[in-house]
């Protein structure tokens, strides 16, 4: 292949928080566009801003995508052939490039003080004007600008737009976009402070790098123009532009913690399995041709198609990625669910650090068979006091009138009479015992077992008896923490609260 067809495509975070829905999607996006391709993804991180930037996010974002089962060819953790990769550690080359536009003219230096152009914004406000620069230092001389700053002064430099024209370019996703460059201020490359802009460092790094394809949100889509003329004022080739349109809530405004989890970090404690959020990911703004949707990060390197990405908003769907998780959650082995759950449990304290070899075959098989219409791993503990707690006298309106029918207490005092001697049950013997009583009243169906699934779980509903019962003896048996009642004691309890 030819070395200009190489296909290199980049994220660029900046380490201020943990990472975004958003962002993970335009990590995702990149990734499988590189995978595809043959082509490299890279990792950069943005951290000129000194105040928000924290080494440890870098680290969380690292964790995070790795989690979501990202990995990169180059990047600050493993380094490569166009590092560093970290824009702190390049402030020389943005100095260099700075030096040479201000000495060819089409960059200048600025004194304007922030009061000043707070100032002229407002003018420009008040008059019904969109603010712009004024454009005010452009006069001033480079070697006039190097005395002022020779004898203290402070200054940014900004970028000369031209005043007039429109500046058009083909958006993968967007097709053609077209900028009046007499709305666009001239751009703060270099800060007083010395630190490059964002405009600025991501044209160096992105051209440097040899990016070939700039895949981002479209909440950047307004700084390309800016961008387009940094590449043309340096002489250099364009890389393609892809926006990927803004992910939102069902409300339509942007995805915010008001809509719920909203951070990869987040998903992840709440129990959304790292395929299932890929997965989803892939899927906003995205669709595969054939239609079917629960694929894994392979599969998607196979189907994934940048033209197809659509131009819309992507709406966040909360229950479309919990049955994605519900689908996911199905291909993994119980013993592979028993592994993710555990913490779940262990937190929720219905078991301990440690497990003897028979708890944890039966929270496997518990597991197992719980785990079986549940969102996310978070809510599983909440579907194991089904198992662990037994409260009669915390029954529910449904509960309570189910076991208030005068059939129903009469079945139950007959369960109770005939289980009254035992010192073991099973299903079996529940399978019998209800057989008698079927024989001995004519009450059947619905009517027999109803009251008697109240009894054994004090709820209306649940699993499945020939499930419930040999689940629970066996726990029983079992020194968990908060032990699980048998079913032998379950009845006696009940029956004293029916007072039958
Ligand atoms: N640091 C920017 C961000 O996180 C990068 C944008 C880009 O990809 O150019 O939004």
């Amino acid at each position: 292949m030819d070395k200009k067809d190489i296909v290199r495509v980049r994220l660029a975070p900046s380490p201020t928080g943990y990472i975004h829905v958003g962002n993970a999607r335009t990590a995702l996006f990149n990734w499988l566009f590189a995978r595809q391709k043959g082509g490299a993804f890279i990792l950069r991180v943005e951290d000129t801003d000194l105040e928000r930037s924290r080494a440890e996010y870098e680290q969380n974002l690292i964790k995070d995508l790795r989690w979501l089962g990202l990995d990169w060819d180059e990047g600050p953790d493993i380094g490569g052939d166009y590092g560093p990769y970290r824009q702190s550690e390049r402030l020389d080359l943005y100095h260099r490039y700075a030096r040479q536009l201000l000495e060819e003219g089409t960059a200048y230096y600025c004194f304007c003080s922030p009061e000043e152009l707070e100032q002229e914004r407002q003018t420009a406000l008040a008059q019904g004007q969109m603010p712009k620069y004024s454009g005010k230092c452009r006069t001033i001389s480079l070697g006039e600008a190097r005395s002022r700053l020779a004898a203290g002064k402070q200054a940014s430099i900004r970028l000369k737009v031209p005043e007039t024209g429109t500046l058009a370019f083909d958006d993968l996703v967007r097709g053609r976009v077209e900028f009046d460059l007499k709305l666009i201020s001239d751009p703060i490359i270099v800060r007083s402070n010395g630190m490059p802009a964002y405009n600025f460092a991501v044209v160096i790094d992105d051209a440097l790098m040899s990016i070939s394809h700039v895949i981002r949100g479209e909440d950047h889509l307004s700084n390309t123009p800016k961008q387009i003329l940094l590449y043309s004022a340096l002489g250099w080739k364009l890389p393609a532009f892809a926006h990927l349109s803004m992910v939102m809530g069902k409300d339509n405004t942007r995805l915010s913690k008001r809509h719920g989890a909203t951070s990869v970090d987040q998903f992840r404690r709440d129990g959304i399995l790292p395929e299932a959020l890929s997965n989803y990911l892939a899927l906003l703004g995205w669709s595969p041709p054939e239609g079917h949707e629960v694929l894994k990060l392979e599969e998607l390197i196979t189907l994934f198609d940048l033209e197809r990405v659509s131009r819309s908003a992507a709406i966040f769907d909360y229950d479309k990625l919990y049955w994605l998780n519900r689908q996911h959650l199905k291909l993994l082995t119980a013993k592979e669910k028993l592994e993710l759950a555990l913490p779940y449990l262990q937190e929720a304290d219905l078991v301990g650090p440690k497990l003897s070899q028979g708890q944890s075959q039966w929270l496997e098989k518990a597991v197992d068979l719980l785990i079986e219409g549940v969102d996310k791993l978070s809510d599983l503990p909440q579907k194991f006091s089904l198992l662990f707690d037994f409260e009669p006298e915390k029954l529910d309106e449904e509960a309570r009138k189910i076991v208030e029918a005068e059939s129903a207490r009469q079945v139950l005092r007959l369960f109770s009479q005939k289980t009254a001697s035992l010192k073991d049950f099973s299903y079996e013997l529940f399978a019998d015992i209800t057989g008698e009583i079927k024989k001995e009243t004519g009450i059947k169906g619905k009517d027999l077992f109803h009251p008697l699934r109240v009894a054994l779980t004090a709820r209306a509903s649940g699993l499945e008896l020939d499930k419930f019962i040999p689940l629970v003896e066996e726990g029983s048996k079992l020194n968990f923490p908060r032990p699980v009642k048998s079913c032998l004691q379950r009845i006696k309890e009940f029956s004293a609260f029916l007072n039958l």
